[in-house]
């Protein structure tokens, strides 16, 4: 009971309940700070629909309702902002919507980038030599937006759906990555990345569809919901590969991927590069022919982790990373002059299979079953839900 009052103060500490708008009472903002890996110092904002209040530190400025644009450009530890016979200097502007589809587009103008459109509110103010971009966006329509630049708007409704539950649950299981920083997550790779909106009706409804939903354990702990882009016919435990054991991360088998893009991939390396990487970094005895044998021809007919494991344990995951592989679910061969990787699959290998998801989706499996069958002992959660779980 106490862990359900503690997702449930987690909850509401973590998403904002907005203000009641006049169509849109329950309105759930999260705060993304966009252009995040991109110092800008200057930038033009539209005003694109709906309408917006204009907010120089607490005082109302004026309307953004027409097509003119107003620029704002850092200024030592405040922000400039220009229009039209308007000209003045704060600490932070404010552009609060006025409706639930006002939406706003940013041009940077200095460095110079491709403009972006987003919905909801907007705040600006100075960090260091940059200026600090704040969305607080509905996280329904965060979410529809990531899903798009994470794996386009043409696939099957039910993995849009998976997907949407995926980042969902991430935004909600991090939201305190950057709290130091003051906002809740970033717009790049290192969070998840939102590049704006989403005009794809199809991701909108996927969002709406799963509304709230979020993966939580048998303890209603929020999950870790890794995912990579093919398994290769078996997924990782996570400990194989992060070394935390964790109860939702389970191998198992996957016939869904075995034919997509990802499924297997080849890779030819010189031997004697080979043999120097085993020997400068793991000490391996490369004159000992017995001992050569082991990784000129090796075979891994389900996931393994170690290439050899007897006192030398090189891990399949830094071979991976250190010869820049796709997978650790590999086979290799010795070809004379060159050692060839066979592999299958593309990423960790932990948790949910993009790739197999979507041929589920294809073939017709429904949200909860793809969920259900790359996550282990999981519960999809709804937020309005944690309230009766608390009263209980
Ligand atoms: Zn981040
Ligand atoms: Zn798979």
């Amino acid at each position: 009971m106490r862990r359900i009052f503690l997702i449930y103060i987690l909850f509401f500490s973590c998403v904002e309940i907005a203000a009641a708008k006049a169509t849109d009472d329950r309105q759930q903002n999260i705060q993304i700070r966009l252009f995040s890996s991109n110092n800008i110092s200057s930038i033009n904002f539209f005003h694109v629909s709906g309408a917006y209040a204009v907010f120089g530190d607490s005082l109302k400025l004026f309307n953004a309702d027409d097509l003119s644009f107003i620029t704002l450009t850092l200024s030592g530890d405040s922000v400039l902002i220009q229009k039209p016979n308007f000209k003045n200097i704060y600490h932070t502007i404010k552009f609060i919507s006025q409706s639930p589809s006002s939406t706003f587009k940013i041009k940077p103008l200095q460095p110079d980038y491709k403009p972006r459109t987003y919905d909801d509110d907007l705040q600006v103010s100075a960090a260091g030599k940059s200026l600090f971009l704040l969305n607080k966006v509905d996280i329904e329509k965060y979410t529809a937006g990531v899903i798009q630049w994470e794996v386009g708007t043409s696939n099957p409704e039910e993995f849009n759906k998976v997907k949407a539950i995926v980042i969902r649950t991430y935004a909600l299981g991090n939201w305190r990555r950057h709290e130091d920083e003051g906002f809740q997550l970033c717009d790049d790779v290192h969070c998840q990345v939102f590049r704006g909106k989403t005009f794809s009706q199809n991701l909108h409804h996927a969002a709406l569809e799963t509304s709230e939903y979020i993966l939580v354990d048998d303890s209603v702990r929020i999950v870790t919901a890794a995912f990579h882009s093919n398994c290769g016919g078996q997924t990782m435990n996570s400990e194989d590969v992060w070394s935390k054991a964790v109860s939702s991360l389970r191998s198992v088998n996957d016939t869904f991927c075995l034919h997509k893009t990802n499924a297997v991939w080849q890779k030819k390396i010189p031997k004697d590069l080979w043999l120097d990487y085993l020997k400068t970094k793991y000490g391996y005895p490369v004159n000992d022919s017995a001992e050569v044998k082991k990784v000129l021809n090796f075979d891994q007919p389900s996931r393994m982790v170690y290439l050899v494991n007897n006192d030398f344990y090189i891990p399949l995951k830094f071979v991976r990373e250190d010869m820049k592989l796709k997978s650790t679910f590999f086979n290799i061969k010795d070809e004379g002059e060159n050692v060839v990787f066979t592999g299958k699959g593309f990423g960790h290998g932990v948790g949910l299979c993009q790739e197999g998801a979507m041929r589920m989706g294809e073939k017709g499996y429904s949200y909860t079953k793809i969920i259900n069958y790359y996550y282990t002992d999981i519960h999809l959660i709804r937020f309005s839900q944690l309230d009766f779980f608390k009263a209980e």
